[in-house]
């Protein structure tokens, strides 16, 4: 089945400003929100859409890929973000970035009955890899801002709903009496209040501190792919749990290779003596370099093909290879004894092409390199 346009889901235009979108979210999270639509399925699933339609429009790299390139930015490859990849928690956690979370406010959970787990708010950063780090993975230590429990602060159950969350109201109607539950309005429904806040601290008892989190990267991640490291965002106040980090990488360019995916490209030059006396040369991989023989009559266009001197697959499917492109380097200008040299050659029957089948056009080959 086709994707859904997420400008579609969420009823805006392409020329949507970040608030317009963030409104229309807003709105179709409120319409679809499960606890509004229990056991509705297709409400779920708008819900959803619309929860990914979002992560993407409101992130000015993933909008303009998307712009660009449509829901294939997303696809193929490494399945960094969006995709449909959210769930639940990862929805509710980003209601908490939008409309305010933590103590107070917020929406019930899934369901509406489950007592409510207040999440601290997730914190993003961006990571420059090279080349190298990408394909033999890394770990990374990254000092992050994150804000914390402070010594000193200190929670209790909530006394208006006794830790429950929820607060039971009877009310009389015209089918008789009916007993309601509401999450509770002191404690926002998690539970526990603050007790004793700490100096210097936020609203919710919490400081922001400094703290050096080692990233772990796994080999053959993609430019513009988002990592999570759970747990490592800001805390949650009382007995919440803390949001997540969220890693962006970026990867630097390299001076020689270029990526494709999981296979590299090099292009070698070679002189024109070269090229026809053959030569060993020294070239660049992700892993140090790598002397390569090049026979004698090379010629311009050909590719070598160097197995498993790519990138690792991030899902584990083997590695990408290295591609080295000759190309024969033709002077441009001559001395007047090189040029005597080369037009004694000319006419010689010797120097005349004679491609042989194995000498393949260069969109031949192209075509067999993906075949
Ligand atoms: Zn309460």
């Amino acid at each position: 089945m086709a994707k859904q346009d997420y400008y579609d889901i969420l009823g805006v235009n392409k020329s949507a400003t970040a608030t317009e979108i963030k409104k229309a979210y807003r709105k179709k999270a409120l319409q679809y929100h499960p606890d509004k639509n229990p056991n509705d399925k297709t409400a779920e699933e708008k819900f959803k859409q619309a929860a990914e339609a979002y992560e993407v429009l409101s992130d000015p790299d993933k909008k303009s890929r998307y712009d660009q390139f449509g829901h294939q930015a997303f696809e193929g490859g490494a399945g960094g973000f969006g995709g449909g990849g959210m769930n639940m928690d990862d929805i509710f956690s980003q209601f908490g970035d939008i409309f305010g979370g933590g103590f107070g406010g917020g929406f019930s959970g899934f369901g509406g009955h489950r007592q409510r787990v207040v999440k601290g708010s997730n914190l993003r950063i961006r990571i420059k890899l090279t080349l190298e780090d990408i394909a033999n993975g890394v770990e990374k230590k990254i000092k992050v801002k994150r804000k914390i429990v402070a010594s000193g602060t200190t929670y209790k159950t909530c006394t208006t709903c006794n830790g429950s969350g929820q607060v039971t109201r009877i009310t009389n109607t015209i089918l008789g009496r009916m007993q309601t539950s509401a999450p509770c309005n002191m404690c926002g429904g998690a539970g526990q209040m603050i007790d004793k806040k700490a100096a210097g601290t936020d609203a919710q008892g919490l400081i922001l501190s400094e703290e050096t989190v080692s990233i772990k990267i796994p080999a053959g991640v993609v430019d513009g792919m988002q990592l999570k490291v759970s747990g490592k965002g800001n805390a949650a106040p009382g007995n919440g749990i803390a949001g997540d980090l969220l890693v962006a990488i970026q990867e630097e360019k390299h001076s020689t290779l270029q990526r494709e995916g999981d296979n590299l490209h090099y292009d070698l030059y070679v002189s024109f003596p070269d090229a026809v006396l053959g030569l060993s040369k020294e070239i660049d991989t992700v892993t140090g370099k790598v002397r390569i023989k090049i026979d004698a009559g090379v010629q311009s266009g050909k590719i070598l093909r160097l197995r498993g001197k790519g990138i690792p697959s991030i899902n584990g499917y083997g590695k990408g290879d290295l591609l080295v492109h000759i190309n024969v380097w033709t002077p441009k200008t001559l001395n007047k004894h090189q040029k005597e040299f080369f037009e004694n050659m000319r006419g010689d029957e010797h120097f005349e092409p004679k491609p042989e089948s194995t000498d393949k056009s260069f969109f031949e080959k192209v075509k067999d390199m993906f075949s």
